[in-house]
């Protein structure tokens, strides 16, 4: 959705306003031309220079500093906003058959992803009226869920593949989280959930930069990520795998999508210290922190359940089989996109209540997964 609001809100991806401190500025704007410009003006302990507003044309919007043109593609109900300049590699989600196999619904998140959706809620606390900005949206499945108190939710996301509920609801942005097309301020609460992972270190300190713009001096930055170390709990967690994963070989589980979604994986965060030394070269810390230990989740989520679906797969298929073995016409038909019946949503919300107990009893345990609620350190005061 493309409202006069967020027409407000969005700037050029890679230019910079002249303002700034007198570290930061510049006699003009200044372009992509050279990265690590840009990266000393927008890190500035000032808290960088602004990014300029961009003028409406007809159907699309440009930059006045740079020229550059971006479309406005409001039959698909998001502003492209992609940098035209290369900001490194992009995740394989961008990847249409990628995205495809996921299978995401608008329905609700439950389980494990309604964990760190309720996490996001508790801890950003988004109430009605206010903006809240999804980094890394993908669908838009989350943002669909923060919005339903009254926030008003925005996402952006460098793949275009948004669910037809989300281009109706929500203020779409496509774009690059190094580059964040948006102004100084203009979400003052944002969440990332599972997308840290998926960039290199680099990449990291530049989200985390381009979001400590975007929040503003009083923003919260929520964050679901993982670090690469973990607790003796995990070790639960591994044995569980395994024998999920020796299940998958035997036919009994099915283990591709979970692979395919940490086939992307660059973990670049070695440590909470590593991470905390990341926020810091941002301008933000870590003002709270709840580690996620898996233990409810490995034996409901990963075991329990996966069990149950692939039983009831290969029942379903041996009943079609049974039943209507001449109506098969041999055109391939799209499964599993379809949004959960009642009594399975049913279910899964109280299967879900039984995964928060990971939180409520492990989550001061130490380990990699963790939930971090980022606010701007006061050590960088803010250029008025
Ligand atoms: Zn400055
Ligand atoms: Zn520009």
């Amino acid at each position: 959705m493309i409202t006069q609001e967020l027409l407000d809100l969005v700037a050029c991806p890679t230019c910079l306003e002249p303002d700034g401190c007198a570290a930061c500025a510049r006699a003009q704007a200044t372009t992509a031309a050279r990265p690590e410009e840009y990266a000393a003006r927008a890190g500035c302990a000032c808290g960088g220079p602004d990014k300029p507003r961009l003028e409406a044309r007809a159907d699309a919007l440009r930059c006045p500093c740079c020229g550059v043109v971006y479309a406005l593609r409001v039959a698909d109900g998001f502003v492209d906003l992609t940098p035209r300049a290369d900001v490194g590699a992009v995740t394989q989600y961008a990847d249409h058959e990628f995205h495809e196999r996921l299978h995401v619904t608008d329905a609700p998140p439950v389980l494990s992803a309604r964990v760190k959706a309720d996490m996001m809620r508790r801890l950003l606390r988004p109430t009605a009226g206010e903006r809240v900005l999804d980094l890394g949206c993908g669908a838009g499945k989350f943002a669909l869920y923060a919005g339903r108190d009254g926030a008003r939710a925005s996402g952006v996301d460098v793949a275009p593949f948004f669910l037809e509920r989300a281009t109706r609801e929500l203020g779409l942005v496509l774009g690059d989280l190094r580059r964040l097309p948006l102004r100084k301020g203009s979400f003052p609460k944002a969440y990332t959930l599972d997308v840290l992972e998926h960039l290199d270190e680099a990449g990291v300190r530049e989200v985390l930069l381009e979001a400590r713009r975007v929040i503003g001096p009083s923003g919260r930055l929520f964050v679901y990520t993982h670090a690469m170390e973990s607790s003796r709990l995990a070790r639960f967690q591994r044995g569980v795998n395994r024998l999920a994963r020796r299940l998958g070989r035997a036919g009994l589980i099915d283990h591709e999508r979970e692979a395919m979604r940490k086939s992307d994986h660059v973990n670049a965060i070695r440590s909470h210290e590593h991470f905390d030394e990341l926020c810091a070269g941002a301008g933000l810390r870590v003002s709270e922190r709840r580690y996620y230990n898996v233990v409810f989740k490995a034996l409901v989520e990963d075991l329990g359940l996966r069990l149950f679906e692939q039983w009831r797969r290969r029942r379903r298929a041996g009943a079609s089989a049974a039943a209507s073995p001449t109506t098969s016409s041999g055109a391939p038909r799209t499964v599993g996109a379809r949004p959960p019946g009642r009594l399975a949503l049913g279910v899964a919300l109280v299967l879900t209540w039984f995964l928060k107990l990971d939180v409520v009893l492990f989550g001061g345990i130490r380990t990699g997964p963790f939930f971090g609620l980022l606010t701007p350190s006061p050590s960088r005061p803010e250029r008025a």
